[in-house]
């Protein structure tokens, strides 16, 4: 097995990915809350564990990747009373649209989404359970809070401050806490929004429990190779979940933890609380998926990126740069009635994923991916270049282009252009300038030289 390379924020460094069961990876990243539609920077995290996807798969994993749907919180009631509609229409609405644009981005489908509502009964035993093992209590108005004071592991994950938080939070009245950095696994409730009438009282799950309950409802068991999310999830979610975890069942919840980077702004992390957004869908259909892709994967997933015009261009034009070669190297093919068939250059493709597996490298799988255009160029230009020759170089950057994801459009030939191209070959071998020139002239223009 090629050896793989990842950051884990728990142990905060690159560290060898040695999976739990051999050849195969569990994943799990937390997905969106369905009350509205995602924005450009919901998309990181989606296209960066698509990536990671990719890679294990060509690296010889069978990977288990799933990721959550949040069906049950304030936001989807609060939208669901507005709109006079149940939260089920808002988040099979929100649902459907978030799935549009997976398949914009041509993100691999994964193994499944778990939706919150599905897992009540499992939520309540999971949390009955840590009440019983004295982990959580209940507070005087009835609902169950988890206990941090005793967890010894509290914060190892996201690395905060507690005792900051500790005295930040001591000047606000929080309640029924016991430390003020409890949080909520069960909120009683007779508000007007979805509840569940359950031995833990009606109400609802607070947000942290979902994904843990999941987790270990899905893979079965309670250790998973990796979870992930974007940074702001550290703190509190992921710690909480982390504290969950060794709360009922003795261990961390994955053995890496990755967290992707902010998409910035105008200086800020894009937000609706901010207002600085750009919606998913609306820039899929501006620059389509490929350049979203592009956009995205060419900066280091744990660094922050900036949204701007510019690099959007950048990005589109890389995007064109790539297409323009396929169609011309497809055009050929087509042209002159043969097929790019056999091998890939073995060595430039092993450097490519060697860099990939090295904690998602893209900037330098890139450098490799460059050479290869390079090539490909020479090769299209340099008449004396064999089939076999230009198939080795298809091949290799096709391969390359799919692991990275992007979905490009095969060249469709017609008979038409065929007689064109036919007819400009005449005209060159008789010399007749004039005409082969204007023969070239729209054949350019159809892309195909
Ligand atoms: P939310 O709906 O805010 O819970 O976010 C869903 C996912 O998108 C989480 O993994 C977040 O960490 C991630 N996310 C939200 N905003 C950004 C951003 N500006 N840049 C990168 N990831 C983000
Ligand atoms: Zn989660």
């Amino acid at each position: 097995m090629r050896k793989i390379k990842l950051y884990d924020t728990y142990e905060g460094k690159v560290r060898e990915f040695t999976p739990l069961v051999e050849g195969e990876v569990s994943i799990y990243y937390c997905g969106p809350t369905v009350y509205n539609y995602v924005h450009v920077g919901n998309l990181r995290p989606v296209l960066v564990f698509d990536l990671l996807n990719r890679v294990l798969r060509e690296c010889g994993y069978k990977v288990h990747m799933i990721s959550n749907y949040t069906d049950i919180d304030d936001k989807i009631i609060k939208k669901a009373l507005e709109e006079n509609k149940t939260e089920k229409e808002i988040s099979e609405f929100y649902t459907k649209a978030y799935e549009d644009v997976l398949s914009g981005l041509n993100i691999i489908p994964l193994e499944y989404h778990p939706k919150v509502s599905d897992y009540i009964p499992q939520i309540v035993d999971f949390i009955s359970t840590i009440l019983d093992k004295g982990h959580a209590y209940k507070t005087p108005s009835g609902d169950v809070n988890f206990s941090t004071e005793d967890d010894e592991n509290y914060g190892s994950l996201s690395k905060v401050d507690l005792s900051k938080l500790r005295t930040g939070y001591r000047i606000e009245t929080k309640d029924d806490k016991k430390s003020p950095l409890d949080f909520a696994l069960w909120k009683l409730t007779d508000d007007k929004g979805i509840k569940f009438d359950t031995k833990l009282g009606l109400g609802r799950p607070g947000w942290h429990t979902e994904c843990v309950v999941m987790i270990n409802s899905y893979f079965k068991k309670p250790l998973i190779d990796i979870h992930g999310g974007g940074f702001d999830l550290k703190f509190p979610h992921h710690e909480n979940e982390m504290a969950q975890s060794w709360a009922y069942s003795g261990t961390n919840l994955a053995n890496y933890w990755m967290h992707v980077g902010f998409l910035n702004m105008n200086g800020d992390k894009m937000s609706k609380s901010l207002g600085n957004v750009v919606l998913a869908n609306d820039a899929l259909n501006k620059f389509g998926g490929n350049v979203l892709r592009q956009f995205f994967l060419t900066t280091y997933y744990r660094s922050p990126i900036n949204y701007t015009d510019e690099a959007m261009q950048t990005a589109s034009e890389e995007v064109d740069k790539y297409q323009r070669l396929l169609t011309k190297f497809e055009a050929k093919a087509f042209l002159e009635d043969f097929k790019y068939e056999g091998t890939i250059d073995s060595d430039s493709y092993n450097q490519f994923l060697d860099y990939l597996a090295d904690d998602l490298n893209v900037a330098n799988a890139i450098t490799v991916l460059s050479t290869v255009i390079k090539k490909a160029n020479n090769a299209l230009r340099n008449p004396r270049t064999s089939k076999e020759e230009l198939s080795i170089i298809y091949l290799t950057l096709r391969k390359m282009l799919e692991v990275l994801g992007f979905n490009f459009e095969k060249f469709k030939g017609n008979d038409e252009l065929k007689k064109i191209y036919s007819s400009y070959l005449d005209a060159k071998s008789n010399k007749d300038f004039a005409l082969s020139d204007e023969l070239r002239k729209v054949l350019m223009e159809k892309g195909v030289l």
